[in-house]
């Protein structure tokens, strides 16, 4: 995918103040922060959305969450934290590359905005 930003992320095209990386998966610094700790987990491979996840991905979706659990460990959030994948128009998604917002040292209500 030659336009798409996370895609060019993962190549190196466009710099990224990376805190995790595996084989398929990358983590980074969300550029415009709405917490103290805002990092997006990512797949290497570029998938759309939540919405355009297959079977085939199962395995990948694994390797994801791990990712999130050493990101969140290497962070500090054991106290938690939130993990938001805004999918599609309505959900508010403006990068259309699949990704995981990992939000923490800030304390979330239990609603929904
Ligand atoms: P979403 O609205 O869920 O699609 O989230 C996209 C996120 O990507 C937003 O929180 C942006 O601040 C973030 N973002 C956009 N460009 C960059 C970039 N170059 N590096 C890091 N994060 C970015
Ligand atoms: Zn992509």
């Amino acid at each position: 995918m030659e336009d798409c930003l996370f895609c060019r992320i993962v190549k190196g095209e466009i710099p990224s103040a990376k805190v995790y990386e595996d084989e398929f998966v990358l983590a980074f610094r969300d550029i415009a922060p709405a917490a103290p700790v805002h990092v997006l987990v990512i797949p290497k491979k570029h998938i759309e959305s939540v919405a355009a996840l297959t079977d085939d991905d199962t395995e990948l979706l694994g390797k994801i969450f791990a990712a999130i659990r050493a990101v969140a460990g290497q962070e500090g959030l054991e106290n938690g934290f939130r993990l938001v994948a805004n999918t599609g128009k309505d959900g508010g998604q403006s990068v259309k590359h699949l990704h995981f917002h990992i939000l923490g040292k800030k304390t979330f209500g239990e609603n929904f905005g």
